[in-house]
């Protein structure tokens, strides 16, 4: 069943081609964002069609789009949240097209946001104008945000939505980045769904010792004592911790890719294995690191600092480090866990923290965007996903909102969403492009409707 007949699909694609080109053509590289004409272009599209935006400029140069359809108020509304701002393409001479004109090429849209996350935005924007023209009296309300600063943490975007605008958003679910495209691994094609996503907790490690002069041994400076730290650090020993997404993440993939591949993928969830199997077993390392990350809070030294000559034995020096919380963990958890690993001595501090986010990995939303996916792609396997980075998702779960990445692409066999995302050469097939906007449109309607 479809909700078109296949020569309406086609008119519909053909305008939401024309609008993710346009977006690709604006230049919102955050730094500096600079997504007001962007979301003005966004905003002048839905006026034309009746239905009027909220354009809210949270810095000078920094826009927001919110729309709102509303419905008769029986349920509470859904939100479909996009990004504006897109990460650097430098150097562009490493792109195959430029990464801005947005061409079309051997069967893909290429450019920087073809994939994170203007194809989504364009998603969003076409399933309100569809329910717009169509007329539909919905349960819930349709909520569409296209915000800026995604990129660079959404202090000018979500996060300043959700502090300052909360009625704005406020909605029982939010769908938004990282899932529904399809992966390939094992001859199955499943479709990771974030449902959970790690937090951030940046902290610095300082160190002090005696200062002196370059020409006398000083084994225990500060310098001496802060790479010692460093060294532990870089071993990523912190402890195992399984979470709800995890959980249900390994057992549909184990169960679904069977075999002895299946079984060992299982083993991860034995806190007593799993560290073993990572490490030693699993053949793909680049694999095996995302499992390591899916299971522990991690640590990245990325900033040193100390001493200013050469000669000077320096008091101090400090390290930043780049930690990453799961879902149910705080910025103490951490701390402690990595004063077990350094032991004492240090001086520990937070200087950013993101909350963790995690809805219930079996929420009935998720029957809903496998009903839709297998509609459309019979041999579709949904899978609960944790992601180790973080989305707009962390600011709207804290005003109660269920955010579930969700922007349905289907890849070819031997693509990796990882791999084009935020990489040279983003770009999105038109084919897998079509698929997915049948299946979200679809799922937007059913949800504001029947769900
Ligand atoms: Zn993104």
């Amino acid at each position: 069943m479809s909700l078109f007949k296949e020569s309406e699909w086609e008119i519909i694609f053909e305008e939401t081609i024309k609008y993710l080109r346009d977006l690709i053509r604006f230049k919102t590289v955050n730094p500096p964002g600079n997504e007001k004409p962007c979301a003005e272009y966004l905003a002048e599209i839905l006026s034309s069609n009746g239905i009027e935006p909220k354009l809210l400029e949270s810095a000078p140069g920094r826009g927001n789009v919110i729309v709102r359809l509303t419905g008769t108020g029986e349920k509470p509304p859904l939100l479909l949240d996009g990004h504006l701002d897109v990460v650097s393409a430098e150097p562009e001479s490493c792109w195959k097209y430029p990464p801005f004109s947005a061409e079309v090429q051997e069967g893909y849209i290429w450019g920087r946001g073809a994939l994170d996350m203007k194809q989504a935005v364009t998603a969003n924007l076409m399933a309100v104008l569809t329910v717009k023209r169509l007329g539909i009296k919905a349960k819930r309300d349709l909520i569409f945000s296209a915000v800026a600063d995604e990129e660079a943490g959404g202090e000018f975007g979500a996060k300043w939505l959700v502090n300052n605008h909360p009625d704005l958003v406020k909605a029982e679910y939010a769908l938004g980045e990282i899932g529904g495209f399809s992966m390939e691994t094992a001859g199955k094609r499943f479709y990771p769904i974030e449902v959970a996503e790690k937090g951030v907790c940046w902290f610095r490690v300082k160190a002090k010792g005696e200062p002196g002069h370059g020409s006398i041994p000083a084994p225990e400076s500060a310098v001496i004592k802060l790479s010692r730290a460093i060294a532990e650090l870089g071993k990523n020993q912190l402890p195992y911790h399984l979470t709800p997404a995890v959980e249900e993440f390994l057992k549909a993939l184990s169960s679904k890719i069977g075999g002895v591949q299946g079984m060992v993928l299982k083993l991860l969830l034995r806190p007593g294995l799993a560290d073993f199997i990572i490490t030693k077993v699993l053949p793909d390392k680049k694999l095996a690191k995302s499992f390591w990350a899916m299971l522990h809070n991690t640590v990245n030294p990325t900033v040193v600092r100390a001493g200013e000559k050469t000669n000077i034995v320096p008091a101090t020096a400090e390290a930043e480090v780049d930690g990453r919380l799961l879902p149910g963990q705080t910025p103490e958890d951490l701390l402690s866990e990595v004063g077990e690993i350094i032991g004492g001595g240090y001086e520990l501090s937070v200087f950013k923290h993101l909350f963790p986010a995690s809805q219930d990995p079996k929420d009935p939303i998720l029957k809903i965007f496998e009903k839709h996916l297998k509609n459309y792609d019979p041999e579709a396997i949904i899978l609960p996903n944790l992601i180790p980075g973080f989305t707009n998702g962390s600011f709207y779960s804290r005003l109660g909102i269920k955010y579930f990445g969700f922007t349905p692409l289907r890849l070819k066999p031997n693509e990796s969403f990882q791999e084009l995302f935020h990489g040279f050469n983003e770009r999105v097939e038109i084919e897998g492009y079509k698929f997915g906007l049948k299946v979200f449109i679809e799922t937007v309607l059913e949800l504001i409707t029947d769900f």
